[in-house]
């Protein structure tokens, strides 16, 4: 069963094959599924994310810097003029600086915090406002998240914060999406994953080494796992799902203690 059948989504975040958007991208194509990206403006992010989305057939991968209002609704314009009404939007973007990734929480200045939360979870305010117009009436969007949100992890520091934001964004977003335009928003938040965004949060291989120890399922989680759960949230299975922060974590969120 292919679950996308002739839908058209847009992914923004893919950074290299580790890349959560990428397992979500796999698993959208995989179920039939025809889909655009963006890269971070630079050449050598162009060149990794076209020798990702050419052989699956990309119909558009566009130069997207999501601190740029200007660049997400060209980006997403410009997608729609080639693909057509988009059924979703993937979001996967986030960013703080090495040193407020590293030095205790209180240290952080006022710039990097404004920066990271423009870039992790203003973003996803802007990117569904500019989709919105092109978004099939019960559309979905995804965004990730992680639980420092709602727990304290060491050195996750001012990310934990900007991800707070951002899933109280999630709420008031599908409320107004939804009433609008029937548009569901949800968030997933993810076990720790290797990835490059990863490997800035300073004793994050630690991180890693909790999962087998503590989560339900005594074991890390594969980023495949995130593919196939994005996939569900974006398809029609989760025709009555919005608004949600869905775990997939192998349960390490529900433990405490
Ligand atoms: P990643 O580095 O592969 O992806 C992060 C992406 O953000 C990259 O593609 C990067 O280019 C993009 N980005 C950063 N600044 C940008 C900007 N200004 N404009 C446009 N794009 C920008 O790492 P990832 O782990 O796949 O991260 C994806 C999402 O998953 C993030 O929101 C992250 O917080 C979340 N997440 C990751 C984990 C994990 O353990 N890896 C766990 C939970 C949640």
């Amino acid at each position: 069963m292919e679950l996308l059948n002739g839908k058209s989504g847009f992914i923004f975040g893919v950074a290299n094959d580790h890349s959560l958007a990428w397992h979500i991208a796999e698993a959208c194509h995989r179920n039939g599924a025809r889909l655009g990206f963006n890269y971070l403006p630079n050449p050598k992010m162009e060149m990794r994310v076209r020798k990702l989305a050419e052989p699956i057939g990309a119909k558009v991968i566009l130069p997207c810097d999501v601190s740029d209002d200007e660049q997400i609704r060209a980006t997403l314009h410009q997608a729609a003029e080639t693909m057509g009404p988009l059924d979703f939007v993937v979001h996967s973007v986030a960013y703080a600086s090495r040193e407020s990734l590293s030095a205790p929480f209180y240290q952080t200045t006022r710039s990097d915090f404004l920066q990271a939360m423009e870039i992790s979870a203003y973003s996803l305010v802007s990117v569904c406002r500019h989709a919105l117009p092109y978004l099939r009436e019960g559309g979905a969007v995804l965004t990730l998240t992680y639980m420092g949100s709602v727990k304290v992890i060491p050195a996750y520091n001012v990310m934990g914060v900007c991800k707070a934001a951002l899933e109280a964004s999630v709420r008031y977003l599908a409320t107004e999406l939804g009433r609008e335009k029937k548009v569901r928003v949800n968030a997933l938040s993810a076990g720790a994953v290797k990835t490059l965004s990863a490997a800035g949060v300073s004793g994050f291989s630690r991180m890693l080494d909790h999962y087998p120890e503590k989560s339900p399922l005594a074991r890390n989680i594969e980023p495949e796992e995130v593919g196939k759960s994005g996939l569900y949230l974006l398809s029609d299975l989760a025709s009555g799902v919005t608004g949600e922060v869905h775990y997939v974590d192998g349960g390490y969120n529900i433990v405490g203690g």
